[in-house]
């Protein structure tokens, strides 16, 4: 564990990294709520997929459930920052609950987005991951059967010769290297097929993978902080290893890496999903610190100004 006779240990820090708008207003939303309305404040699925995060809003009176069948009727219920499909607003509404929708608003732009399609009377093709919230959220935007969804290139290959107008939507964490090709192929198959105006890929996702990009190469080991559920931070992981990076790692927080994988590693990269605190990267960098000598490299490749205002905030 000392770090004496060891050789220093370069470390490349991506920025930017860690929270986005989305994550730090959907925690507000549940803090707020708990200052509003007293524990317990129920939640809808994990607030965002971060272990840390809900174990502290736990601790605080957060009660996170996976349906609202639990849920009592004089108490709040937020939505996560992943959305959630109609059926489960509708739900909220018939049981008589006080539902605090924090969905995250570059969500629920792509929710809109396959609503107006629906309505409009165009099949929708979702870009995503299977059983991922945030897809079951989008795909219940329009009856069962509207949206089709596609994983990889090769679920485009194998879509039937759809008839009638079609568009496409993506999940918002995805990969924007795949996500090209995907929009690429199913532009091959099906010509006059509707996209969004602008990606649907946040600004949030794109901005961490380019830092990871520039920060990853010559890396012996790539380090994203975050935890396994994290659909951006899980990306972060494979851009760092497609980017140049010789290793990468998803890891939850300092206590849970293997520090025999720091064995012969000279440079090192660091960054953390859009869900995962900065605490846990301080406290990586000083459990580094303890064993090695450090030399930090910022790698900067953009400034985030994004704030969005609670949905609390906004009703007072
Ligand atoms: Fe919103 Fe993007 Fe953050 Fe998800 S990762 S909560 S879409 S800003």
């Amino acid at each position: 564990k000392t770090r004496a006779g060891k050789p220093p240990l370069t470390v490349r820090l991506a920025s930017p990294r860690g929270f986005c708008a989305g994550v730090e207003r959907a925690i507000r939303t549940v803090e707020e709520a708990l200052a509003l309305h007293g524990a317990p404040v129920y939640v809808r699925h994990e607030i965002v997929h971060n272990t840390h995060v809900v174990a502290r809003l736990s601790a605080m009176g957060a009660v996170f459930v996976e349906n609202l069948e639990t849920v009592p009727k004089d108490r709040p219920v937020v939505f996560s920052a992943h959305g959630a499909p109609q059926s489960a607003h509708m739900d909220a509404s018939a049981r008589g609950l006080i539902k605090i929708d924090a969905t995250c608003p570059l969500v629920l732009k792509v929710h809109n987005q396959i609503r107006r399609h629906d309505m409009a009377g165009r099949t929708v093709i979702l870009i995503g991951h299977r059983n991922h919230p945030e897809v079951m959220g989008s795909m219940g935007q329009a009856p069962d059967g509207a949206v089709i969804l596609v994983e990889t290139l090769a679920d485009v290959a194998a879509l039937p010769c759809l008839r009638g107008p079609l568009a496409y939507s993506t999940q918002t964490t995805l990969s924007v290297d795949e996500t090209k090709d995907m929009i690429a192929a199913l532009k091959a198959r099906f010509p006059d097929i509707a996209g969004p105006a602008r990606e649907d890929i946040c600004y949030a996702t794109s901005n961490r993978q380019d830092a990871v990009k520039a920060a990853a190469k010559e890396c012996d080991l790539f380090v994203v902080i975050g935890s396994a559920t994290s659909s951006n931070s899980t990306r972060l992981v494979e851009t760092a290893k497609i980017a140049g990076a010789a290793d990468a790692a998803l890891v939850e927080d300092a206590g849970k890496f293997d520090w025999a994988r720091l064995e012969g590693v000279t440079t090192l990269g660091l960054s953390a999903g859009a869900s995962a605190p900065e605490s846990l990267v301080e406290e990586f960098l000083t459990a580094l610190a303890a064993r090695r000598k450090l030399r930090l490299d910022h790698i900067e490749t953009a400034r985030e100004n994004v704030v969005f205002n609670t949905p609390l905030r906004l009703a007072s």
